[in-house]
């Protein structure tokens, strides 16, 4: 008799010719997870086993393997070698602490001599026998006992299932490059993204010496908040102090943003090719501010050409995101009252509705090129673990 974990993975990537890949990198995953853990990993079908771990290891094992991508539950179970009495010997030490209960038994080992129903009747009785004022529901029970009984001589017993993230396995959609402000929608979106199998680098525009050191540690500490999901992220920090006083200079107040971000995305764009990145990703989301509207979306996006943009966040009211920002927990450092870079040089009247032409013309006073090219070869890059 052994305590084990027994996980769930989506059946969503179960289907076509990339079952391999996936489920290799879902493992490979798993065990990078738990590295530095004494456990065992073993595969049996359609589940995966982690045993052999430290007791007192349990509930960190667990909350590990809960920022997973690809793991729907989890169950806390007992192992035991196929037999009658070993199995009741289980189920008798249930306590069910008031809470009405039924058995389920699955049978995928037919040499197992009892149908799986009348096995369950069988271990209802001995759990009722062993608890006081026992009370079975078989309709909405408080708690399921469960019975696997597998192929492989060994039977599973548990009655808890922990959710887990879903998704898929990281590293299944290639890498990305996340724009990362300080701000809370950014990681969530990098968290949104990893949950669909994004790996990702990082970018940051910071505007020293006009914002401080303490907000681009802000954006480092947001960074490893995030590598328990995303796994390590090679943040690249660009100074876009020269762009913004530039704009400053030579731009119209109410396009300052628009032009910014347009070389925001130059800049990303130009760092995807160079580290082969096949995504940009932000946190942007429609109407929330006047740089997030359609138009402006429209403006900004059209310098981009080889790349999709990802905006995972894009229908999200802020409320969603604060809640998510919450639970994966970097809503603490983001809301830190550090300045950020597009803060500094606000323009009292940004522009809802930018055009594509109006743009091209304010940056026909700007070396648009240079401003790019500087950005780029100047980058610091941190790697974060
Ligand atoms: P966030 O909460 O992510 O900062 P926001 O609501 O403040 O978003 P904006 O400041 O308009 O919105 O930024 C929109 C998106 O542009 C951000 O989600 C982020 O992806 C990107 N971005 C903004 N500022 C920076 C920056 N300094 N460095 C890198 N990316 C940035
Ligand atoms: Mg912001």
């Amino acid at each position: 008799m052994k305590n084990v974990l027994l996980l769930r993975f989506g059946e969503l990537f179960l289907k076509g010719r990339n079952l391999n890949v996936f489920e290799n990198l879902l493992i490979n995953n798993i065990k990078k997870k738990l590295a530095g853990e004494k456990f065992a990993f073993h595969v049996t079908l359609g589940r995966y086993i982690v045993s052999d771990f430290e007791p007192e290891r349990q509930d960190n094992i667990i909350e590990k393997l809960q920022q997973v991508f690809g793991l729907v539950s989890l169950s806390p179970a007992v192992e035991v070698l196929t037999n009658e009495q070993a199995i009741e010997q289980v189920v008798k030490n249930i306590k069910l602490d008031g809470k009405s209960y039924k058995v389920s038994v699955k049978r995928a080992d037919k040499k197992f001599p009892i149908s799986s129903m009348d096995y369950a009747k069988k271990l209802g009785t001995v759990v009722w026998n062993n608890n006081q004022n026992p009370v079975v529901d078989l309709y909405n029970p408080q708690l399921e006992i469960c019975v696997d009984i597998r192929n492989n001589g060994r039977t599973y017993i548990f009655y808890e299932t922990i959710p887990c993230q879903g998704g898929l396995p990281l590293g299944s959609a290639g890498q990305g490059l996340l724009l990362l402000s300080g701000g809370i929608d950014s990681p969530v979106a990098g968290y949104l993204m990893g949950k669909r199998g994004l790996e990702m680098h990082a970018l940051h525009f910071h505007s020293y010496p006009y914002t401080s050191e303490q907000a681009k540690q802000k954006v480092l500490e947001l960074a490893k908040e995030l590598t328990p999901y995303v796994g390590s992220i090679t943040l690249h920090c660009v100074s876009f102090t020269k762009v913004q006083e530039e704009i400053h200079m030579n731009c119209v107040p109410e396009y300052m943003i628009t032009i910014m971000r347009r070389i925001m995305m130059r800049v990303a764009e130009k760092l995807c090719q160079k580290y082969n990145l096949g995504a940009i990703v932000t946190g942007e989301s429609l109407g929330q501010v006047a740089s997030q509207t359609m138009q402006s979306m429209t403006v900004t996006g059209s310098v981009i050409e080889s790349l999709p943009i990802f905006r995972p966040c894009i229908a999200m009211d802020k409320e969603e995101i604060m809640t998510i920002a919450k639970k994966i927990g970097t809503y603490e450092t983001s809301i830190l009252p550090y300045e950020d870079c597009c803060t500094v040089f606000l323009p009292k009247n940004p522009v809802i509705k930018p055009t594509i032409e109006k743009a091209v013309k304010e940056e026909s006073f700007l070396n648009v090129e240079l401003l790019v090219n500087d950005c780029v070869m100047n980058e610091e890059i941190i790697e974060i673990k």
